[in-house]
């Protein structure tokens, strides 16, 4: 009998392990890219062509790498970043598997030429498919380069795998900027088909960083954010409630400045925005963690970017308190400006333009029918083309076209127009304002200091209805109704046990309610909320709420008031002047954010300045 198992060679296993580490050119890239980090380079290039597929490029000027470790380098865990176990508690390095440089060798051709500082000639070897071709000694500059080509050339299957150049350019792109932001000490330049797509300035500063990554008007809407206990350092920036996107791509975070996902850092994020954003909006954060590495665990997955805290209720507490505060004192007001705007109906290729140029408002376009879609506020609101930029005046009509902005932080708007927070907006809000009138029977026009506000009446009263019920849950004071006749409920043994685990919680919402054995409850009074009494189904709605929700008792408690004011609040009514002062009044007793319960604007500001240069009587 022939022998049927065998032990896999060296070159065998670096493939299949390829498999794990190198899933495309992007990780290639990231693989080299923290090796140059972890080489302490102070400047990195990376140049690809066709979407790294056939040519990457990373050359640093750190550390380099001794004649004598350059084959060690290239061997399955070989790492001179950990020796044993242990170190991994502490580890502080982006690499320590000792798993890329053998990968990538084994399903590529790589050129290296490295030479450490102290050594008067580098050393440069060619490998092919995990074989070393060619070592020799060469003049080089200090630190290293490494060459990939031909990624998965020996890999049939996984070359086939790989995307279209774009598609792979788009994810090289994506992650090259997340690894610039995490390191804003360093000198990122980044060519692809020789041309420079970014540089960045290395000054250890993330807001220039950012600036020279990612666009201006982000960069324009985004609040510093700085938190810090005695364990954990959060740094970065958080954007303005007022300025959205429709998914989670710019939620950028690190840990320990190493690039990283966290279902619960997302978590604590989007609760904080939760009442300031509309539904399906996301913010943007670009945040460095800072903790203790023995606090962490970073070696869940060989790509290394998923990161478990041994504590993650703080964390959650941490950045959702840190991120609510923030936006309290920093949140201006979304303003309402008249643009000049020009419109053709006929060009497709300007549309296009358009398209792009209003991409970061979370505009959609509609080709039928030539609008666009703004979900600036919660309802879709669909405006007119308008072309930013474009100059052709014998085919364009010049319009008018009012438009919510969230210019919350333009600096070139006026000078003598200071930018206030809605904070100070509210703590001053009772000064000299004159009530214009009513309009629609929906908005109140106010105006104050050279500026003019239309306040959302509606949206106004359910932020002042959720204040107060929460208020009313807050100190046990909920209105109860009782029940002519106790309901009995039999509920699933799953439900109950909810239920009995947080009887206190029922109560202090207004369900007076017991439990029996055999999976009964039996209610006695239910709450009444705004004169209505919520029943049965409300409590089955708490119920599931609370077996997703287990973070945050704050979070839970405004998420169950938003529900049970949503329904409360009436349509369209024409106040008169007594219920707008009152209202108004009653506004100026509110903490930011000036947004209904789900996310609306309450109030909307247009200056005197505005006005006036769209009236044209200024420039
Ligand atoms: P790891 O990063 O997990 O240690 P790698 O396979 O990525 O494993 O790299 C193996 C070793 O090669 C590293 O531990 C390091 O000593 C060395 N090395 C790799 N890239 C560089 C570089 N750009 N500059 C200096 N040394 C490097
Ligand atoms: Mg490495």
């Amino acid at each position: 009998m022939s022998k049927l198992i065998k032990v896999l060679n060296d070159l065998t296993i670096n493939k299949i392990a390829a498999g794990e580490v190198v899933e495309g050119p992007y990780s290639v890239i990231k693989e080299l890219i923290e090796n140059a980090i972890d080489a302490k380079a102070t400047n990195i290039t990376v140049e690809i062509k066709e979407g790294g597929k056939k040519y990457i490029r990373i050359s640093d000027n750190g550390a380099g790498i001794y004649h004598d470790d350059i084959e060690v380098a290239f061997m399955r865990h070989a790492t001179s970043k950990i020796i044993d176990l242990e170190d991994l508690d502490t580890i502080s390095t982006l690499g320590f598997r000792g798993e890329a440089l053998a990968s990538i060798a084994s399903v590529s051709h790589v050129e290296i030429v490295t030479k450490p500082k102290d050594q008067n000639y580098g050393i440069s070897v060619n490998i092919v498919g995990g074989k070393i071709l060619s070592k020799k000694e060469v003049g080089c500059p200090d630190g290293t380069t490494i060459i990939v080509k031909n990624l998965f050339f020996n890999t049939p299957a996984r070359l086939k795998f790989m995307k279209s150049p774009q598609a792979e350019t788009t994810k090289i792109s994506e992650m090259l900027s997340r690894l610039s932001l995490s390191k804003p000490d360093i000198v990122f330049k980044y060519i692809n088909n020789n041309n420079i797509m970014f540089t960045t300035p290395g000054n250890n500063n993330l807001g220039q960083t950012i600036l020279s990554i990612l666009d201006k008007d982000l960069f324009k809407n985004l609040i510093p954010l700085n938190e810090s206990t005695n364990d954990i350092t959060i740094r970065g920036f958080i954007s303005q409630p007022t300025y959205v996107r429709g998914n989670r791509s710019y939620e950028i975070l690190f840990v320990n400045n190493r690039y990283i996902k966290s279902k619960l850092i997302y978590k604590a994020i989007e609760d904080a925005y939760k009442e300031k954003l509309p539904i399906n909006k996301f913010p943007i954060c670009i945040l460095n963690i800072e903790i203790c590495p023995r606090h962490i665990d970073v070696n869940v997955h060989p790509a290394k970017t998923e990161v478990k805290f041994h504590n993650d209720t703080d964390i959650y507490n941490l950045i959702y308190n840190a991120v609510i505060n923030k936006l309290s004192e920093k949140t201006t007001l979304s303003k309402l400006t008249f643009e000049n705007k020009q419109f053709n109906n006929k060009s497709s290729n300007d549309v296009d333009n358009t398209r792009k140029s209003e991409d970061y408002l979370d505009t959609s376009f509609n080709e039928n029918k030539s609008t666009y879609t703004t979900y600036n506020n919660n309802k879709p609101i669909e405006t007119q083309i308008s072309l930013k930029g474009v100059h052709n005046t014998n085919e364009f009509r010049e319009i008018k076209d009012m438009n919510i902005e969230s210019a919350v932080t333009e600096k070139n708007f006026d000078d003598s127009h200071q930018e206030i927070t809605q904070k100070n907006f509210l703590d001053n809000l009772l000064y000299n304002y004159r009530v214009v009138g009513q309009l629609f029977n929906t908005y109140i026009i106010l105006e104050k200091n050279l500026s003019m506000y239309l306040i959302d009446q509606h949206a106004a009263h359910e932020k002042l209805v959720f204040n107060q019920m929460l208020q009313e849950f807050n100190n046990g004071s909920i209105v109860t109704q009782s029940l002519l006749e106790p309901k009995i409920l039999e509920l699933a043994h799953e439900d109950f046990l909810v239920v009995t685990q947080h009887i206190d919680r029922f109560q202090k919402l207004g369900f007076k309610m017991e439990c029996f054995g055999h999976n009964t409850i039996i209610i006695r009074e239910v709450p009444l909320i705004m004169g209505v009494p919520r029943d049965y189904s409300f409590l089955i709605e708490l119920l599931d709420q609370l077996k997703s929700e287990n973070y945050s008792d704050t979070y839970f408690n405004e998420t169950i008031i938003r529900k049970s004011c949503r329904e409360a609040i009436k349509a369209n009514d024409r106040l008169n002047i007594s219920e707008i002062t009152k209202l108004i009044d009653d506004l100026s007793s509110l903490e930011p954010p000036l947004t209904c319960p789900h996310g609306r604007p309450i109030i909307l500001s247009l200056s005197k300045y505005e006005i006036e240069k769209s009236f044209k009587r200024i420039q």
